[in-house]
């Protein structure tokens, strides 16, 4: 190939010459003889630059070709060792660096989660995070699961190897349950001033699933918790009716069937009216028109009483829903493992 730049024509001679002898032949491409004609292009008069830089290019691509030939592809891509401590005399420009800030963005969990809470800011609701390791006592002794009892079983998760003083080991929790009893507790002063505990507990819950486009192994699940005097299953349903209005911004309807749960009597599963399609049929309801959302019910007296509630004396509701599944609904996103991907194609669209 032939250059009409004499200095570009002039430094591929010299950088072929040179290849023969080089014994890492991906080092032609680092040339500094080559990074100077690169650096020369701003200095350059305008109507020149492009011209210049189209030679360039091509040079480069002569000579990358020149190293795929000598079939050095592989010493080209060898492995770096990204523990090793980058050579002191590297200079500033080509050490390691950290991204600039502004060129991240939010993850889009956490834009809806902030949707998600102002909703319930305004409906009086407060908000604390779950805990993302967890002890037995509150993933099962504080909800009415006695030891052995089988709904244990049904919440297959993740423990450490280390145990807490009972033998018990620590628990990624399965679900955001695990703060019912700590809320209660905290917020047991309300009840006495004649305020209810209205409490919105989001957080990462763990489960050993087997994954696919509907399953994944951490998700987000925003837990709900009511309690006052007089609270009745009408006020549970009304709240998780006029936050779903909300958040999909229309008119909904929802049903509840009978449910089983430890911690909460009655229990219910919560279907909203798909608000794709208004009930007539489409992919995200799977052609029912229905979509079962969530779990919930009125909390067993058995967990107000480990809180040092007086069940005879107070009632409320509590509800357990997934936030990626929410947020995967609005969007009509395909899969939810595309959250936890780290895919920067699927993250830009919200950004
Ligand atoms: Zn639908």
């Amino acid at each position: 190939m032939s250059y009409q730049n004499p200095k570009i024509a002039e430094t591929a001679d010299l950088l072929k010459g040179r290849f023969a002898e080089l014994t890492q032949k991906t080092d032609i491409l680092k040339a500094v003889e080559l990074r100077a004609l690169y650096a020369e292009i701003p200095q350059l008069p305008a109507e020149e630059r492009a011209s210049f830089g189209q030679e360039i290019n091509a040079l480069r691509a002569e000579l990358q070709q020149m190293v795929d030939e000598a079939g050095d592809v592989e010493e080209a891509l060898s492995p770096i060792d990204v523990t090793a401590p980058f050579d002191v005399n590297t200079p500033a420009a080509e050490r390691p660096h950290l991204l600039p800030s502004e060129t991240g963005s939010k993850h889009p969990l956490m834009t809806e989660l902030e949707t998600v809470l102002d909703i319930f800011y305004r409906m009086g609701f407060n908000a604390i995070e779950s805990r993302e390791i967890d002890d037995d006592f509150h993933m099962f002794g504080a909800l009415n699961f006695p030891e052995g009892h089988p709904a244990r079983d049904d919440y297959d998760t993740f423990m450490t190897t280390q145990t807490d003083a009972n033998g018990h080991q620590f628990i990624a929790p399965a679900h955001t349950s695990t703060m019912q009893n700590r809320v209660l507790k905290k917020y047991i002063g309300n009840l006495e001033k004649g305020e209810p505990i209205a409490c919105l507990i989001p957080g990462r819950v763990f489960r050993n699933e087997d994954l696919d486009a509907r399953h994944e192994h951490t998700f987000y699940q925003l837990e709900g918790v009511y309690v006052g005097k007089g609270v009745h299953a009408g006020m549970l349903i009304a709240t998780l009716k006029t936050f779903l209005q909300e958040y999909y911004g229309k008119e909904l309807e929802v049903k509840t069937q009978p449910f089983y749960f430890p911690f909460t009597e009655p229990s219910f599963e919560f279907a909203l009216s798909c608000p794709f399609c208004d009930k007539k049929g489409c992919n995200v309801c799977s052609y029912s028109g229905w979509i079962e959302l969530l779990g919930c019910g009125m909390i067993h007296p058995n967990v107000l009483r480990q809180a040092g509630i007086n069940p005879e004396e107070y009632t409320g509701f509590a509800w357990g829903c997934g936030l990626d599944r929410l947020v995967l609904m609005k969007y009509g996103i395909e899969d939810i493992r595309h959250f936890e991907s780290a895919k920067l194609d699927f993250l830009r669209q919200f950004a």
